[in-house]
């Protein structure tokens, strides 16, 4: 697809080069190397921690400091003890960056109210990750989205889903299993796979808007992958289900991991093979309470208002319309 060729600079990561990260999508990229060969490996993960980054995470938020137009991102002091009578689990290795091990640790026990709790107020207070897209460099928004995603999945996976007995984490956060010695299943973090598409005819576009969604936001059309289903079908058959509208020529372009609280966002571009949009569908539907053709002279030229905006800079929709506005290779 790429006409670039890729050269990878002396000292730089696969996935730091510059026609890889270039694809890559907010929350993804967080240019950490997982080393997935240390996570049975006790002993050395015992020797990393007292000279590793450790990422701290209280019930869904993520410790900042400073203004909110100006916050950075606060790590804690391996050296410090207070927090380790707070934890929820062991801390969580998420990999290397460059040499530095890089460890998320789940406080949410530690404090009801952390702006209560001397230590934890002193450093800084937590944040929704939505809330920090203006301020997040891209690499960081990568870690705190993995630390979230694996860390949601821990309090939802406390118990086996096969005997229902409890839950123990191994592999460093990156596993649990059961402690029923006549189960011992193992169980890995869950990703859902959803499908977002933009779907063009010409030079218009169909975007669609959720009763949710705030004043005038307008988006592409989303859904989750069903059991049994391709990428593909799921793309054809949301746009029948949201729109009555049949697609063909299904592309895939990028993808985005989307912890809120386990997705992964697969998205396409995908040709109209009809132009009608069935309201007596689209109306009926829970999801949309609005779907529309929208031209892309109207993208290019409309000033954001509480009529129509197009969905912020960190979204994958975002990301595809302006794919299939000003990148030939997509979409015409
Ligand atoms: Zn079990």
């Amino acid at each position: 697809m790429s006409r670039h060729k890729t050269v990878l600079a002396p000292g730089r990561r696969p996935w730091q080069c510059w026609a890889i990260m270039t694809m890559l999508n907010f929350y993804a990229g967080s240019g950490l190397d997982r080393a997935a060969h240390r996570r049975k490996d006790q002993s050395w993960l015992q020797a990393a921690l007292p000279a590793a980054r450790l990422v701290p995470y209280w019930r869904g938020k993520h410790l900042m400091a400073g203004p909110p137009e100006a916050a950075t991102p606060v790590w804690l002091d391996p050296a410090a003890d207070w927090w380790r009578q707070g934890l929820a689990l062991d801390p969580i290795f998420l990999g290397l960056d460059g040499e530095v091990p890089v460890f998320a640790v789940d406080l949410s026990p530690l404090a009801e109210d952390p702006a209560r709790h001397a230590e934890l107020a002193a450093l800084g207070s937590f944040v929704d990750l939505r809330g920090l897209t203006p301020v997040l460099p891209a690499e960081t928004a990568g870690v705190f989205a993995y630390t979230r995603a694996l860390m949601l999945w821990h309090d939802r996976h406390r118990f086996c889903g096969v005997c229902g007995h409890a839950t123990a984490v191994i592999e460093a956060g990156h596993a649990r299993r059961c402690t029923n010695p006549a189960c011992g299943a193992s169980h890995f973090p869950r990703t859902d796979p959803a499908v977002i598409m933009l779907v063009h005819e010409d030079d218009r576009c169909l975007m669609g808007r959720q009763s949710r969604f705030p004043p005038g936001m307008y988006s592409t059309l989303a859904g989750f992958v069903e059991a049994g289903e391709s990428l593909e079908e799921a793309v054809m058959r949301e746009c029948l289900e949201e729109a009555g509208v049949h697609v063909g020529d299904v592309r895939y372009h990028s993808s985005q991991p989307w912890p809120f609280p386990a997705s992964l966002m697969l998205g396409f571009h995908a040709r109209a093979l009809s132009s009608d949009i069935a309201t007596d569908l689209a109306t009926d539907l829970d999801e949309l309470e609005d779907v529309r053709w929208v031209t892309r002279d109207f993208l290019l030229s409309h000033q954001p208002s509480d009529s129509f905006r197009l969905p912020p800079r960190d979204s994958i929709s975002r990301r595809l319309i302006e794919a299939w506005l000003h990148e030939p290779a997509f979409g015409r």
